[in-house]
């Protein structure tokens, strides 16, 4: 098969380098910044012209891009893949969306006779490297048949979750479940380097007992280096969790701690956080207290 990835940055860049690594399938790739690009044709990928020109050549296309504008842009543009895409070929999305973002992009894709996969992928830079990524899966059963292997292939763990849009469902849940405990942890640990306690000793502490969580190993460990270049940016958890907020109002859920978290990354933005670490979030708390949180 001949496989189109379009958005080969942080995470698309290390996806698409396993799908060259892992297959036998000719792959092309385009992406705005030629650097990234380039990190994927030394390993043998063809470099597109242009996304138009990606999409007119390939049997699966991929994207993999940051903000949802920018999805519908490549996707539904003039130039875009719903206008270019081969019928009978696949178009699947590797990026955090809303639902509802999703259907529409479903319905342009199949106007066009076009199969369309959502794929949101979870595990971060490092499990996108090493193939650990969890991806869920919102489409219909024939064509997620048809595409498992290829999503094996960069995947960990594929997980068909129901039609187009669920993936985005548990995709955000995940993710507004995982900064909220990040907002915890933060100001749990202001709240222990405000009172005195040895950093280090309440990590262990909390590490083993009811209050551990993902979120606050991964907080402590870059508070305490001072160490917040963006693994997660605090923009794209800004993003993903606004569109968890946008589904709670389209549901009915009274949100009660979430928009909370969502103020927290808002003044984080203000303080020209957004491109750190989501985990910088702790540094509005040093802020206000006007202390740090660094481990001796
Ligand atoms: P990124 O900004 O590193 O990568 C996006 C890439 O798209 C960049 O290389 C950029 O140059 C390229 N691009 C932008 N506009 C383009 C266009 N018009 N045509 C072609 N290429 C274009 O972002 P990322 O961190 O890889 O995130 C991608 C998606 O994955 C987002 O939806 C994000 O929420 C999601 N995600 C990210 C992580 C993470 O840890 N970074 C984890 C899980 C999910």
């Amino acid at each position: 098969m001949k496989i189109g990835f379009i958005g080969v940055g942080n995470m698309g860049g290390p996806m698409c380098r396993n799908i060259i690594r892992n297959t036998n399938h000719e792959v092309v790739v385009f992406d705005v910044n030629a650097a990234a690009a380039e990190a994927c044709t030394a390993l043998g990928a063809a470099m597109g012209e242009s996304v138009a020109a990606v999409a007119a050549a390939c049997d699966v296309v991929f994207t993999s891009l940051a903000m949802p504008a920018v999805v519908e842009a490549v996707a539904l543009g003039p130039d875009g893949i719903a206008a270019h895409a081969r019928p009978g070929s696949t178009y699947i999305d590797l990026s955090t969306n809303s639902p509802a973002t999703a259907r529409k992009l479903r319905a342009a894709m199949a106007a066009r006779g076009v199969a369309m996969l959502e794929a949101p992928v979870s595990g971060g830079v490092t499990g996108a490297e090493a193939g650990t990524i969890t991806i869920m899966v919102g489409g219909d059963a024939a064509t997620f048949e048809a595409q498992r292997p290829l999503l094996a292939s960069f995947s960990g763990g594929v997980v068909h979750v129901g039609e187009v849009g669920m993936g985005s469902v548990a995709k955000l849940v995940n993710n507004m479940l995982a900064f909220c405990n990040m907002a915890a942890a933060a100001e749990g640990l202001m709240l222990g380097a405000a009172a005195g306690i040895d950093l280090d000793k309440l990590q262990q502490v909390v590490m083993s007992s009811s209050g551990a969580s993902w979120a606050f190993r991964s907080l402590a460990a870059k508070a305490f280096a001072g160490d917040f270049k963006a693994g997660f940016a605090l923009d794209l958890a800004y993003k993903d969790l606004r569109l968890s907020q946008e589904l709670a109002e389209e549901v009915g859920l009274p949100g009660l701690v979430a928009p909370q978290v969502v103020a927290l990354l808002r003044m984080a933005r203000a303080q020209g956080l957004g491109a750190s670490d989501m985990s910088a979030m702790i540094k509005v708390y040093e802020g206000i207290m006007d202390r740090d949180t660094r481990a001796p």
